[in-house]
């Protein structure tokens, strides 16, 4: 690695020695910028690499909340304010046991570059809290909610930060967030949150939209090769928003979808699963949030406890669940399989070996910032009918996540064959996100 490089990176495991995720994600970003740093000697000259590691703000609060007992309850609440160089923050809240500031910073790091790539004027954020929305009476959800927006309203706004929903946070979450930010505010219809429902200021196909998002991008990647997603064996890992959504559109365009996981254990439906399947999913995860075993009860289907999809073995590989949920295990079997391309919906689901091996086998690989961008670019066109008191008809936003997803993929594929990397859409995706964000510090002096 270049010594500059590797000097900024050095300073982040000095400063943060127990934050492995951004850890993790800032060196798969930095490494990639070694020629651009090269070509354009003003990015050093300017210290926008160690701007750019370091986010602007961070927010940290207690969250007391009563739980059904009536007994008190505390979680700690967060808001990482990244980058604002090319919009007001932008980026969801995650509610989950595993968060705390080191995963939160990779999340918001990783969502600078993405909100990039989507073309629209946004910057990058990331929030959440430790709580754990599972096995919680809806009730309960509600009053944390509550207390969360009490310390939240006052550092959001649609000219400041824009939050959405990721892990635990859907569309239940959001309707709760909404009404205390509107209680406490007697703010109506700012687009202060996106993954509204629809009626209340949400877009049509925000809730499609990551998971339609990366198989429009995967078809984008198998179009190069002369392929297309017809008849091919698609695994897919989670069963959440993202994996649901892409589950429907790899159907409809023709592909066995023949996987679905939670965190208790992977399903194999080896001749694809049907509509009536699907649609068993969707109220088993979204209204009964129940085990993904339940699917695998109902329809007879093999069911492995604590296992991981890429076992079965496939043509297309879309790991939609979580963080380094692929490593290099899971990829050699993938590969010794046959699969000729994996799109990440989840942020940063593959490990860094797994990516490389991948790349060197010649696998189609895109990265999460580029392949699952279509949620907050579909947020940004949320935001968009909000500022005009519209709203957009499906085809019409379809066609426009659709549009913003071909763009990304041309801009990533084009950008890997200019730096000398072609079909590499990591240092592609990676080196376009960077451009404009860099670009626009630069413009702004020393205080962007
Ligand atoms: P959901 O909460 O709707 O679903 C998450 C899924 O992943 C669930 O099936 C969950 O299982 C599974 N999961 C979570 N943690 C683990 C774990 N440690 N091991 C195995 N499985 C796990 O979240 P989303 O679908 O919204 O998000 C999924 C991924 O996509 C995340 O990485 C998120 O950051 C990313 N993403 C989401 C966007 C969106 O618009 N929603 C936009 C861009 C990226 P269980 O129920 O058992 O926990």
């Amino acid at each position: 690695m270049d010594k500059y490089i590797e000097s900024v990176y050095q300073s982040i495991l000095d400063k943060d020695p127990l934050q492995k995720e951004f850890h993790q994600a800032a060196l798969e970003v930095l490494e990639t910028l070694e020629p651009v740093i090269e070509k354009y000697p003003v990015f050093k000259e300017h210290k926008i690499l160690e701007r750019i590691v370091e986010p602007e703000r961070i927010i940290q609060f207690r969250v007391p909340w009563k739980d059904r007992n009536g007994e008190i309850q505390i979680n700690r609440g967060y808001r990482v304010q990244y980058n604002s160089a090319i919009g007001p923050y932008k980026g969801g809240f995650r509610f989950h046991p595993t968060v705390y500031l080191g995963l939160l910073k990779f999340l918001g790091f990783e969502q600078t570059f993405k909100n990039s790539l989507t073309t629209l004027p946004m910057g990058g954020g990331k929030g959440g809290s430790d709580f754990d929305p599972k096995g919680k009476t809806d009730g309960e959800v509600e009053n944390f909610c509550h207390s969360f927006m009490g310390e939240m309203y006052r550092h959001i706004g649609q000219f400041t930060d824009v939050p959405a929903g990721d892990i635990g946070v859907g569309g239940r979450e959001i309707g709760y967030l909404y009404a205390a930010y509107r209680k406490i505010t007697n703010l109506h219809g700012t687009g202060v949150l996106t993954g509204k429902g629809y009626g209340w200021g949400g877009s049509l196909v925000r809730p499609e939209a990551t998971g339609y998002g990366n198989v429009y991008f995967a078809q984008e990647m198998l179009k190069t090769k002369g392929e297309s997603f017809k008849g091919k064996k698609v695994l897919i890992s989670g069963s959440g928003n993202v994996a649901q959504y892409a589950a429907e559109k790899a159907m409809q365009l023709g592909a066995k979808v023949a996987s679905f996981s939670d965190s208790t254990g992977a399903v194999h439906a080896p001749d694809g699963i049907t509509k009536e399947m699907w649609d068993y999913v969707m109220e088993l995860k979204n209204v009964k949030r129940g085990r993904i075993s339940e699917f695998a009860e109902k329809y007879n289907l093999e069911y492995v406890k604590g296992g991981r999809v890429w076992q079965f073995g496939g043509d297309i590989a879309l790991p939609c669940a979580t963080q380094n949920e692929l490593d290099k295990k899971d990829a050699e079997k993938l590969i010794s399989s046959g699969v000729i391309a994996v799109g990440e919906g989840a942020n940063m689901p593959t490990t860094p070996e797994a990516v490389t091996l991948l790349i060197e086998k010649g696998v189609l690989f895109s990265p999460g910032k580029a392949s699952n961008a279509g949620g907050v670019a579909t947020s940004g066109l949320e935001m968009s009918q909000n500022s005009g008191r519209l709203f957009w008809s499906r085809e019409e936003v379809d066609k426009q996540l659709h549009g913003i997803m071909v763009n990304i993929h041309q801009n990533a594929y084009e950008t890997a064959k200019e730096f000398g990397a072609p079909g590499n859409y990591v240092l592609g995706a990676n080196i376009a996100g960077f451009m404009k964000v860099a670009k626009a510090m630069v413009a702004m002096g020393h205080l962007a």
